[in-house]
């Protein structure tokens, strides 16, 4: 590590003192080798910034990111943001969480400490060295809504002792504390509020919609729909969601958020299931199963506000992203990849 970008103050740094580099951008990622940040990672490389991808692999994993490991420019560490991590940076994406309700409930307590602890080192990290930061919140922040769709003036409808609190209440605390920096010591923050994405490199096992019904189709196994599978989602796609990742971070208006991003198209999980079973032209039967305990009966984002500040919205449909995922999982399954 002791040639990395990431450990030099950029004034000292020799590789750095080149005009050419004044747009490459030591960029780090937390949660680099998850679904998210592992596309994310990869873009930002073919953007020709530096990325250090920072990681505990709780649930992320290194088949997601050795594609990227013969990149120069690319670096990852094992470590776990509860910690303090000293590096230097410009920017900084903060991933690093559970998302799937099996694994965020598997260690509630390391997920509050994930969202809150990891955000005050991150957000310290962000002062030191001066580097925009961007916080991947969530529509959970929300709860089981009151008003539909969500807009960012909703303050929510959430339970603080209940199975899903860890997360959404951690996701609350986290953005309270990115708003708390930007006013007190005006660390220059991004907040997204990130709504059911899903795509390639979910991972197959995280107890997800998408993926247990795309590998429970493939598999020939009953599809487990939760209550009656009226409860409704709206899911977007990756290449979407990261779209407005940068669209929000890259924003000079002095946009900080909190923004919804996802796509607001809502099916009812039952649809969700009969799209896949279509797709994937399995006879997989639909089972229903118990509805897990404060599980949100209905989501969809109101986007007006990301159309009119970043000019984005999702473009591709359903089918669409669902027809790539399939292939994804297809694949793993064939190649009997390790899962
Ligand atoms: P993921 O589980 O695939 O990725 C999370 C990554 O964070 C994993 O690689 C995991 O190993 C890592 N991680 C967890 N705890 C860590 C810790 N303490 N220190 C370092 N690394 C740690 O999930 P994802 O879908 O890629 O989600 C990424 C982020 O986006 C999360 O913060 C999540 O809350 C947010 N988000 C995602 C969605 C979605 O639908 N995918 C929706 C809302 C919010
Ligand atoms: N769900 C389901 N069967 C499954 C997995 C999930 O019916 O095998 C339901 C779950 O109860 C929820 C919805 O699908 O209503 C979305 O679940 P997910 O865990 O993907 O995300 P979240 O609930 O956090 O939106």
């Amino acid at each position: 590590m002791d040639g990395s970008s990431f450990h030099h103050r950029r004034a000292t740094d020799p590789q750095r003192s080149n005009g050419a580099d004044l747009f490459r951008k030591r960029v780090m990622v937390t949660g680099g080798a998850g679904f998210l940040g592992s596309h994310l990672c990869e873009i930002l490389l073919g953007q020709g910034h530096d990325v250090l991808c920072v990681d505990n692999y709780y649930t992320g994993r290194r088949s997601n990111i050795e594609h990227l490991f013969s990149n120069p420019r690319f670096e990852a560490m094992r470590h776990d943001i509860t910690n303090p991590l000293f590096v230097e940076v410009d920017e900084i994406f903060n991933l690093a969480c559970p998302v799937s309700p099996v694994h965020y409930q598997f260690d509630p307590v390391q997920t509050l400490k994930t969202s809150v602890h990891g955000a005050i080192n991150m957000l310290g990290l962000a002062k030191r060295t001066k580097a925009k930061i961007f916080q991947a919140s969530t529509s959970e922040v929300y709860g089981d809504p009151l008003v539909h769709p969500q807009p960012e003036t909703y303050w929510g409808h959430v339970n603080t002792m209940g199975p899903r609190s860890c997360y959404d209440e951690g996701k609350r605390a986290a953005e309270t504390l990115f708003f708390d920096y930007n006013r007190q010591h005006g660390v220059e923050v991004r907040v997204a509020r990130i709504f059911n994405t899903y795509g390639p490199r979910m991972h197959p096992n995280d107890g997800r919609v998408v993926s247990n019904f795309v590998m429970q189709a493939l598999a020939g196994q009953d599809i487990t729909l939760y209550g009656e599978g009226s409860q409704t989602r709206s899911f977007c796609y990756v290449d979407d969601l990261l779209d407005g990742f940068l669209k929000l971070m890259n924003n000079d208006q002095n946009f900080i958020g909190p923004v919804n991003l996802g796509n607001p198209v809502e099916f009812s999980i039952k649809e969700l299931a009969a799209e896949i079973l279509d797709l994937t032209g399995s006879r997989s039967k639909m089972v229903f199963q118990p509805l897990p305990g404060d599980d949100p009966k209905q989501r969809k984002p109101d986007i007006t506000l990301a159309r009119e500040v970043l000019g984005w919205e999702p473009r591709i449909a359903l089918r669409q992203g669902l027809v790539r995922t399939i292939d994804y999982f297809d694949h793993l399954m064939r190649e009997k990849i390790a899962v």
